[in-house]
């Protein structure tokens, strides 16, 4: 590690993150002092702040023969390092134990196929996780169940691509929304969105078949997909199934309670999606108001009804721990509603306020991280009850508590694209605005994105610019 100094403050960001999980101000980096070097063999990090100091070494990683590769070794464990102790001395200061211990900015579950690759068994690379992160032993059991649970999934396949297709528009913006979707207005957007949509697709259709790709599912989200009339939905979902046919796992999202109509469930049925969403967020109307979301409880029931009426199953889940004024005897009622509607699975998020939602800029604060930890547990218990089984679960930034985000499914019904796009480890085509396309190289560790503008009026403009950025991801000309 040539300049320690000039990568200690590349770390900065990171380390804020960490004092953050310890719910300390940013101030406190004021009187803080990080200081790290390499001598005899060994990475020393010094942490002095908070009336303590705390000092740890590691072995620095030995040559690897290739340059870069030992360089982002010595990287990776000067910085773990860093973190590490920066950890041990406010959670020596603070006495608080986050759940999920020092682990930020990395997928957890990817710890444990690392520990599983490593020759490790599901348990005792639970366990690893659990001691080198201080993770707690509910955290880590619960990583091993969903693991446990992707096991029956169908595994990576690099000769396959998930395709996502995404419909940007929604009746209304939730407060906590911090997707790139907009209010559908007076419509006037869809049908050239759709034209550009449809466009898109038809060239990604060619670009699969030239790059000997199988579909491996579909996915239609956004926004919420059912915010287009029937016939728009019908014109949509016909485009995908003529761009992209075979029997895969087809799940449309019907997000918004609002949206649904007798006529839209029989059209996305009618168009063989096997999989739907229907999300209430929360079951209290009074919080539904104050979140944005032009539905009551009511009409969550009825939409359920319809849908299973018009045979329309599985059915997905949405609910939010944490939304404002909520306290856990309003939570027990949610998911009390949601027993009684019987969903096949059951997707738990914890409120994130992030940079670009209503209530980041309103100034609304996260909620008290105890209480929503109680929800989280609750949630839990509650998807136990139902005979659920937790099969995928990610973390954000700026998470209420610094918990994560689960998805809990019956026997037979979790989502193979949710699993996909959370593990990253297969390709995705993703067609319209704000959708990302990856692809995966599985050898080299790393995955090229190539992203779709967010706004939809520069979408509907510039959609060939796009196809043309998935064609170079998935078929790079011979000389570049
Ligand atoms: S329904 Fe979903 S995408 Fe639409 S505004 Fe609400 S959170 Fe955002």
């Amino acid at each position: 590690m040539a300049d320690m100094e000039a990568y200690l403050s590349n770390l900065q960001p990171d380390l804020l993150n960490m004092t953050r999980l310890f719910q300390l101000p940013d101030r406190v980096w004021e009187e803080m002092e990080l200081k790290a070097r390499a001598e005899e063999g060994l990475f020393r990090a010094r942490v002095r702040g908070l009336g303590l100091e705390r000092e740890k070494c590691a072995e620095i990683p030995g040559d690897t023969g290739d340059e870069r590769l030992t360089e982002l070794h010595r990287r990776r464990c000067a910085r773990r390092l860093c973190r590490q102790t920066l950890y041990e001395l406010c959670r020596e200061a603070t006495g608080m134990h986050p759940p999920w211990g020092s682990l930020t900015g990395i997928r957890p579950t990817r710890l444990l196929y690392e520990g599983l690759e490593s020759g490790l068994s599901l348990k005792a690379a639970a366990e690893r996780v659990r001691r080198d992160f201080d993770v707690t032993a509910e955290k880590a059991e619960l990583l091993r169940e969903v693991v446990e649970t992707q096991s029956s999934l169908l595994p990576p396949d690099m000769g396959q691509a998930d395709v996502y297709i995404g419909i940007p528009f929604c009746v209304t913006r939730c407060s906590y929304c911090s997707f790139s979707s907009g209010e559908i207005g007076d419509g006037h957007l869809v049908e050239p969105y759709l034209d550009a949509l449809e466009a898109e697709m038809r060239e990604g259709a060619e670009l699969l078949r030239e790059s000997g790709l199988t579909l491996r599912s579909l996915y239609m989200g956004g926004g919420t997909p059912t915010s287009l009339t029937a016939k728009q939905l019908d014109r949509v979902l016909k485009c995908m199934r003529r761009c992209f046919p075979g029997r895969v796992e087809t799940t449309v999202e019907a997000g918004r309670p609002d949206t649904l109509e007798r006529e839209k469930f029989r059209v996305i049925r009618a168009w063989g999606a096997d999989r739907i969403s229907i999300n209430p967020q929360t079951m209290n109307d009074e919080t539904l108001r104050v979140i944005g979301r032009k539905h009551t409880a009511e009409d969550v029931r009825q939409a359920y009804a319809m849908a299973r009426e018009t045979g329309m199953d599985p059915i997905n889940m949405d609910l939010i721990a944490g939304l404002p004024g909520e306290d856990t005897d309003m939570f027990a009622h949610t998911l009390r509603e949601a027993e009684a509607l019987r969903p096949e699975s059951l997707t738990v998020h914890t409120l994130a306020i992030k940079r670009s939602s209503r209530m980041q800029q309103t100034g609304e604060g996260l909620p008290e991280g105890g209480m929503v930890s109680r929800m989280v547990d609750m949630a839990r218990d509650c998807a136990r009850f139902m005979g659920m089984r937790p099969y995928y679960l990610y973390r954000q930034k700026s998470m209420a508590g610094n918990l994560e985000n689960v998805g809990y499914a019956l026997p037979g019904h979790a989502c193979q694209y949710n699993v996909d796009i959370m593990e990253e480890h297969t390709h995705i085509l993703a067609f319209g605005a704000g959708g990302i396309s990856k692809r995966v190289f599985p050898e080299e560790g790393h995955i090229e994105r190539a992203p779709n503008v967010s706004n939809i009026e520069i979408y509907i403009e510039k959609w060939r610019e796009m196809a043309g950025r998935k064609r170079d991801l998935f078929l790079p000309r011979e000389n570049e």
